[in-house]
């Protein structure tokens, strides 16, 4: 039995990925706030502890294929919140299945974002804290700012903390890549589309394409990571961004 877990496998881009991995045969664990077979909230430490114990029970404690794609996007009022999921919940589940993963010489795929490089946050002390692993201090501060204060340093700090694990990890067989998606047509892209003001980021975002990301784009390019073909692939940040990134940062890779 080959396994594949996904996180945020309810919805948008893990909703997708899924469905691919199933059709080439995976078992695939959804993890979730609902419609999954491990009901988790990867927000709170509780939560990710159940998480991390039930999948691994669920797998006989070996992944083949792990995504994670949980997340919540810029457009919510609650910054802390969006920190507590998109960053320490992201690694939780991470650096829990990495006796999983080794045990498979398994492949993961962590969803950051092109927004991660687009400001100079590099040395935020919001970035610094998340890397430094210390939930405590980041929700200090962070406080009450909105998620889109937020957003793009959580996927920061979570790209830099799995390139951080390559050395590591490679050498125990796992392979390790981020993909960093532009505005990709999902429910968390709706709900931005629906934000009164927020939404109006959206304009300012410049696309050499013209068009934000079909999520079959995105998780067909998850799925060439996952392949064989990529199997030297590692330590990656994969763009898939319609030339956004280029556009705004020509001469920095
Ligand atoms: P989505 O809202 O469609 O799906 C996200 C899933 O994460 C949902 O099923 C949701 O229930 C789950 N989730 C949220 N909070 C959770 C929690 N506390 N515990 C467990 N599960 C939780 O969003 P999407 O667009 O498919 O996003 C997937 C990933 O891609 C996210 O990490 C997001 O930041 C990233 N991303 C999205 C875009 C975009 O424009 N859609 C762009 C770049 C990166």
């Amino acid at each position: 039995m080959s396994y594949a877990v996904v996180t945020g496998s309810a919805s948008g881009i893990g909703a997708n990925v899924r469905k691919r991995l199933e059709a080439e045969g995976f078992d695939v664990i959804g993890i979730d706030l609902k419609n999954a077979e491990v009901l988790a909230d990867l927000s709170t430490k509780d939560g990710r502890a159940n998480a991390i114990s039930e999948t691994l029970e669920k797998c006989d404690g070996k992944i083949d294929r792990l995504l994670l794609a949980a997340g919540l996007g810029g457009h919510l009022d609650d910054g802390a919140l969006v920190a507590r999921v998109n960053y320490f919940g992201a690694l939780a589940v991470l650096d829990g299945f990495k006796d999983a993963l080794a045990a498979s010489q398994g492949r993961c795929v962590v969803i950051g974002s092109n927004s991660a490089q687009m400001r100079p946050v590099d040395d935020a002390p919001m970035v610094i804290s998340m890397l430094d692993g210390d939930e405590d201090k980041t929700m200090g501060i962070i406080g009450d700012m909105h998620a889109a204060m937020v957003y793009a340093s959580t996927k920061h700090a979570l790209t830099r903390a799995v390139r951080r694990r390559v050395p590591e990890w490679g050498a125990l067989g796992i392979q390790l890549n981020v993909i960093a998606p532009g505005p990709t047509e999902t429910p968390m892209l709706q709900g931005v589309k629906d934000h009164p003001t927020i939404s109006k980021s959206l304009d300012m975002i410049p696309i050499p394409q013209k068009r934000f990301a079909k999520v079959e784009e995105i998780g067909g390019t998850i799925d060439f990571m996952f392949s064989d073909i990529a199997a030297h692939m590692h330590g990656s940040i994969i763009y898939v961004d319609g030339g956004s990134d280029a556009q705004v940062r020509p001469d920095k890779f």
